[in-house]
């Protein structure tokens, strides 16, 4: 069968793919239609969290496929409750609502954000500051949140109410709040799609100030950045400050699509019976999955993450043809000599499989890849970066 034709005639032309069918694999090592191995330190976007085939996720998503595969909110569900219970005793944070995807998680938070300002501040309360090269998502209300001008050209108009600040820069964002009648701001503490950059500790924690003073709700969009992915749990939790709202995604359904909106003490209840909902949110198989990912992401684990970050760094820092690295635990953008396209397909064709952020290489590792694979892909990648 010719994968490549068939989805040629009869898949949308909306994605530029890789020359590559993946059809199958066992941990940071996937295979190709034709056999051939390669090591990932992609994991389908920071979402394949233990890599692929994972024995222990595999166990506890069929068990609950065995039992029931879908409910609706219609009815309470356990894998649910449970699932939203850990979310909550793990960040401090009150309530969740699921969703099934990034972008999803972020209009709820959207949504809660604008509530919130309506009923706490007045009718009028309602923009919400986002930064500048950030990524929110692909909906016309997320892509207006998206801080990049090059996404939202071709779907004009899209929802109003939102205005970009600079990133790192807490004067830019003071002014926006006081120029408009805000509710919220938005923002990634590391921008990953917007090329793998980190905020400094010194905004996020001015930005938790300033939120306190102007009666704004901070909104942590975690979606890649949360669950493990950054070496703490949620990606705000290296920066000493509690969100009011973490919205949070591929990571955490190991493989399934789950969305979640974690919501503080201030917009626990703000969204009322009948004011927000999602046939598949909260779906159980998905939950059961990412009960299994949060179990795992222990100490233990993350001081795995943050050592494997620590020789990423140490391996590619200063090294032939790398002019930059960039980022956080292990999400990390590489700034070649060489073009990020010319790197990945030089990787691809040695057998590693990294992807690309804005003109970055990006690294997107499982969190437990096998040290001996991880220091084969680096250094095939380092070799690619020299030559
Ligand atoms: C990927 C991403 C999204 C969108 O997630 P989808 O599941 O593709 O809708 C939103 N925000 C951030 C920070 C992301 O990285």
């Amino acid at each position: 069968m010719n994968v490549k034709k068939l989805d040629g005639e009869y898949i949308a032309p909306t994605y530029a793919r890789f020359p590559l069918c993946l059809v199958a694999g066992n941990g940071s090592r996937v295979s190709d239609e034709n056999g051939k191995e390669y090591i990932d330190l992609g994991t389908g976007i920071a979402v394949n969290s233990f890599g692929v085939a994972d024995k222990e996720w595999i166990a506890a998503v069929t068990e609950q496929l065995g039992k029931i595969q879908h409910t609706s909110n219609l009815y309470y569900s356990e894998p649910c409750a449970l699932l939203a219970e850990q979310l909550c005793l793990r960040t401090g944070m009150k309530k969740v609502f699921f969703s099934n995807s990034g972008a999803e998680a972020n209009e709820c938070a959207i949504k809660a954000a604008r509530k919130y300002g309506e009923s706490k501040k007045g009718k009028e309360y309602t923009t919400i500051i986002t930064l500048r090269d950030s990524f929110h998502g692909r909906t016309i209300t997320t892509l207006a949140a998206t801080g990049q001008e090059v996404f939202h050209g071709d779907f004009l108009p899209l929802t109003a109410g939102f205005v970009h600040a600079e990133a790192n820069n807490l004067e830019d964002v003071r002014r926006l709040a006081e120029e408009h009648p805000c509710c919220a701001v938005m923002f990634e503490v590391v921008q990953g799609e917007g090329g793998v950059r980190p905020l400094t500790k010194e905004f996020v924690q001015g930005l938790r100030v300033l939120a306190e003073e102007k009666d704004l709700l901070l909104i942590a969009d975690e979606v890649q950045t949360g669950n493990g992915r950054t070496g703490m749990l949620y990606g705000y939790m290296n920066f000493d400050i509690l969100p009011d709202i973490v919205s949070t995604a591929k990571g955490l359904g190991g493989g399934l699509p789950i969305g979640a909106t974690i919501l503080g003490e201030k917009v626990a209840d703000i969204l009322g019976a009948g004011m927000h909902g999602s046939t598949f949110g909260g779906n159980p198989i998905c939950c059961a999955g990412a009960l299994n990912v949060l179990s795992r992401i222990d100490d233990r684990l993350l001081e795995g993450v943050r050592a494997r970050s620590q020789y990423i760094f140490d391996e590619l820092s200063g090294a032939q043809g790398i002019r930059s690295v960039s980022g956080m635990g292990l999400m990390i953008g590489i700034e070649c000599e060489k073009s990020a396209s010319e790197v990945i397909d030089g990787c691809r064709q040695r057998g590693v499989l990294v992807i690309k952020a804005k003109q970055k290489v990006r690294l997107l590792p499982a969190l437990n890849i096998d040290m001996e694979e991880l220091k084969n892909a680096i250094g095939i990648l380092k070799e690619v970066c020299a030559q």
